[in-house]
């Protein structure tokens, strides 16, 4: 499988963030996946690549031409991507990906996730997106899509396009037995 991984870019986190990172890295690649990622060698993109590599995963780092910067961009990936721009960038991780995992991170991260989570909405595609919630990091993201859900801003049923583990083992198994789901289909009534 090759699973897209969304994270931080800071290097200047919490030691439990890191610590999930690289258990994440090393299950992937003691089950001999690849990951597809942003290519950094810097915060926790840095620590999963390592640990993929190093439990015999590949790893397929993705670079636009303006992070392409010497001690940011990793050095060891097995195969470096280099593209224009970020769009085209995560246009390449979500055309070559089988399923996302999205760690925590920041606004990078989020907006990764936020994407491919609208695509999906919008059945652009019906692959697995989880959200690994270490220390409780989504929590208040995942309130406030309870708030999108309350208010009527997004249906219930998209509470499915998801799903939120808690450990990096969490992250194997619903990946392994993420089964393809019918997606609520937001302009049915518009069309009948
Ligand atoms: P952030 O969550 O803001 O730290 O951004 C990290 C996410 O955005 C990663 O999943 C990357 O795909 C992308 N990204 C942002 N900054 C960088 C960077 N300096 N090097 C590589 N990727 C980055």
């Amino acid at each position: 499988m090759k699973i897209c991984i969304f994270c931080a870019s800071s290097e200047d986190l919490s030691h439990f963030y890191y610590k999930d990172a690289e258990k994440l890295g090393n299950l992937i690649g003691e089950k001999r996946h690849h990951i597809i990622y942003g290519a950094g060698q810097i915060g926790l993109m840095g620590k999963v690549a390592q640990k993929v590599r190093e439990s015999g995963g590949k790893t397929i780092g993705v670079i636009p031409e303006r992070l392409n910067i010497k001690g940011v961009v990793s050095e060891q990936d097995t195969q470096l991507v280099h593209t224009k721009d970020m769009k085209e960038r995560k246009a390449y991780m979500r055309k070559n990906a089988d399923a996302f995992v999205a760690l925590p991170g920041g606004f990078g991260t989020m907006e990764e996730l936020l994407e491919v989570i609208t695509l999906k909405q919008l059945q652009y595609h019906n692959k697995a997106i989880i959200l690994l919630n270490t220390n409780g990091f989504y929590d208040k993201l995942l309130d406030f899509f309870k708030h999108l859900f309350n208010e009527n801003f997004a249906n219930p049923a998209y509470e499915t396009l998801y799903t939120v583990v808690s450990s990096p083992e969490e992250v194997l198994s619903a990946l392994e037995s993420y089964e393809h789901l019918p997606i609520y289909d937001k302009f049915l009534t518009l069309k009948s």
